[in-house]
Order: structure tokens, then C-alpha cells, then sequence
């Protein structure tokens, strides 16, 4: 795909501080329109290509994202993917690493930019971040290689001056303006004056054949677009995070055995991927997995990898059948579970593609 024409850019507005203006009776933030937004920032208008915006529903704060606001995302971008050579997405901080994850597995084969940004400060206020968020952010998604392809056809949270693979991404400051980090995988550009691309570490259409994932999945609902772009809706939200902390007790452990419809459980875990070695804790998982429930060790550390059989404490996790979820993050292996089991994949599937980077997600060593 190689485009000669001045880019054409849609910004995608779903909510979250950057849009939101104070309520003057109780005092709290409210979500906003999109004119309110673009009032506050006429610079949009100096860029010299076409730049257009649409609102997804109602603006929401991302605390109540879900995913079927993801699938109204994907849904957007499917859209317009013929239109437009790059996307920015407008969206709160709490859940945005979320999107971003669900994203990078929602949209197969994507050749486009999806920057995803936001901000700490509304952007009608003085001090904001907002503004250098998104006029970064449109100027990335409008960025070309030399052959006029798009800089980077992947997921991304641009925060504060670094360009993140979305799915590696964390919000870890609720108050700074630095509120994302990518701990286990480098930026894929930093902005200062110049915006530099480490072009090594973006995931290029050409480096993702190794990743092809879908002769294992056989039973993909999706659309295809003109472009190659395929989309997958379907997502299992019937999942459940287990954090681990000392002292935990047998009753805690057994109520994960009994939530009706559970499919899929995230166990949080000490160091490299560590748990208690009482005889109860691992009789339980095993009854959780009899079930037919997947169960995933991921670390409660942000930096480092999961490292099953490192320790007697994870060799027995590994026995008893919990795969392995590398140096995924919290954020990333919840997508990636609904999206696998929202795709009916057998446990076998399930095995091999937990062990896949389907989106740049996991390092494999
Ligand atoms: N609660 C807001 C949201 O996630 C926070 C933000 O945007 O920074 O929508």
C-alpha cells in the first residue's frame, strides 16, 4: 500500500478527561462533546491535510468501557478503513491499555495507525496535557515511510512524549502527566523536537508472518475489509483475575470453583511467576482446570516474565496445567483471553496460541 496523496486523518472520540468540563453544582468532571473539544484546540487546523472527527455514542468515562464499546470501536475503524490513511482515539486513562490490548487483537492485519491518547487534565484547562497529546498523536497517524506506507501500523498509546505499543502499555501515575508505561518493551518513538521512530521495535505487515495465528482459530466471525483489514467481534468476558498475597485462604481459592460460566482465570502471582506450595492451593487449581476453565500465570511484577519451572513454587503450576503468560501485562492477558475464548478455540488452541505473540504482545525468548 503506498499513498502519494496528503494523508487523511479520523480522530474517534469516546471520552474520558481529556473532553470533560466541570459540573458547577457537584463539582465533578463530565464527559463532553467533540465541538467543545475542537474549539479548544484550533491548532488542529494547521495541519495541512484532511482531519475529521466522529463521537462513538455518548462520551464515557473509560471506567464504564466494556467490551462492547470495543467492538463499536473496532466497528468505527472497519468503516471508514477505505477513507482514511491513519486514526487517532480519544479515550479516558483508566481502561485505555485495555482498548488498546482488545484492539491489537480485535483488528488482524491492520496496516493503518490507531494512536490512542488522552489526558490527565481536561483539555479546556490551562495547564493541559490534552492538546500536545492529541496534535502528536494526529501527526504520528499521519507519519509515512519513505515509500509513503504508514510509519506504524499498529495499536499504539501515545502518552506524554512516548509512543507505546498498545497491548505492552500501563497506566501506572493516576496524577502525572507521564501516567503510561511500556516495561517490558521499548517505545516505538519518543517526541522532543524531532519524533524519533525506533522502526526496530514496530511490528511492520512484512515481520508479522511468523505471527499468523488463524489456521489455528476455526471458527472466525469477522469482516474483511478491501485493504486486508479483518476484524473479529466476538469477546468472553467470562473470565476472572485471582491476585495472590500471602496468607490467602482455601475459601478464597475454592469461590473462584464456583462462579457459574467462569471460562477463563488470571492467577497474579509472586516474582517469576510464583505460588504458595500448600497441597490444597494446587488440588484447587487442578479441580478449577477439570472444569474446563483455562488458567493463566501472569506476574504481579510490571517489569520481567513469567518463568514456569524456575521455582518448585511454579513447576507445580505447570503440572497441574496453568499456562504460561510471559511478561504479558495485567491489561493485555485479560483481552487476550476473551478474545481466544470468544472464539470457542479447544484447549489445544487455547495452549498454542497463549504461547503466541499474535500482536507483538509477549516476548518469547
Ligand atoms: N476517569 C477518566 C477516564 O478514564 C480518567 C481519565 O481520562 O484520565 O475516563
Amino acid at each position: 500500500m503506498k499513498t502519494t496523496s496528503s494523508p487523511s486523518i479520523l480522530i474517534i472520540y469516546t471520552g474520558g478527561t481529556i473532553g470533560m468540563v466541570e459540573n458547577h453544582e457537584t463539582h465533578a468532571l463530565e464527559a463532553f462533546d467533540w465541538h467543545h473539544l475542537q474549539k479548544s484546540v484550533p491548532e488542529l487546523d494547521q495541519f495541512q491535510f484532511r482531519i475529521d472527527a466522529i463521537t462513538l455514542g455518548n462520551p464515557i468515562d473509560s471506567a464504564d468501557m466494556e467490551p462492547k464499546d470495543w467492538k463499536r470501536m473496532a466497528k468505527a475503524i472497519e468503516d471508514n478503513y477505505e477513507q482514511y490513511d491513519g486514526f487517532v482515539m480519544l479515550h479516558g486513562t483508566d481502561t485505555m491499555a485495555f482498548t488498546a490490548s482488545a484492539l491489537s487483537f480485535m483488528l488482524e492485519n491492520l496496516q493503518k495507525p490507531v494512536i490512542i491518547t488522552g489526558s490527565q487534565l481536561p483539555i479546556g484547562q490551562l495547564r493541559t496535557d490534552g492538546k500536545e497529546n492529541l496534535l502528536t498523536s494526529v501527526e504520528i497517524a499521519a507519519a509515512r515511510t519513505e515509500d509513503g506506507k504508514p510509519m506504524v501500523p499498529e495499536v499504539c498509546i501515545f502518552f506524554e512524549n512516548e509512543l507505546m505499543r498498545g497491548n505492552r502499555t500501563m497506566k501506572l501515575n493516576s496524577e502525572g502527566f507521564n501516567a503510561f508505561r511500556s516495561y517490558n518493551f521499548d517505545p516505538l518513538a519518543k517526541a522532543g523536537i524531532h519524533i524519533e521512530y525506533a522502526r526496530h521495535n514496530i511490528l511492520y505487515p512484512e515481520k508479522r508472518a511468523e505471527h499468523k495465528l488463524f489456521p489455528a482459530i476455526n471458527n472466525i466471525s469477522g469482516a474483511n475489509t478491501k485493504d486486508g483489514l479483518f476484524v473479529h467481534y466476538n469477546m468472553d468476558n467470562h473470565i476472572a483475575i485471582l491476585t495472590l498475597f500471602p496468607g490467602i485462604t482455601e475459601e478464597v481459592v475454592e469461590g473462584f470453583c464456583n462462579v457459574p460460566g467462569l471460562r477463563g482465570l488470571i492467577l497474579q502471582t509472586f516474582g517469576s511467576g510464583n505460588a504458595p506450595q500448600k497441597p490444597w492451593f494446587v488440588e484447587k487449581l487442578k479441580k478449577i482446570i477439570s472444569h474446563g476453565i483455562v488458567v493463566v500465570n501472569t506476574t504481579q511484577c510490571p517489569r520481567g516474565s513469567v518463568e514456569m519451572g524456575r521455582y518448585e513454587t511454579s513447576l507445580q503450576l505447570l503440572e497441574a496445567g496453568v499456562l504460561n503468560g510471559y511478561d504479558s501485562t495485567l491489561e493485555c492477558v485479560v483481552a487476550k483471553m476473551m478474545f481466544l475464548l470468544g472464539h470457542n478455540c479447544t484447549p489445544e488452541q487455547i495452549n498454542l496460541l497463549m504461547n503466541t505473540s499474535i500482536a507483538g504482545e509477549i516476548t518469547l525468548k
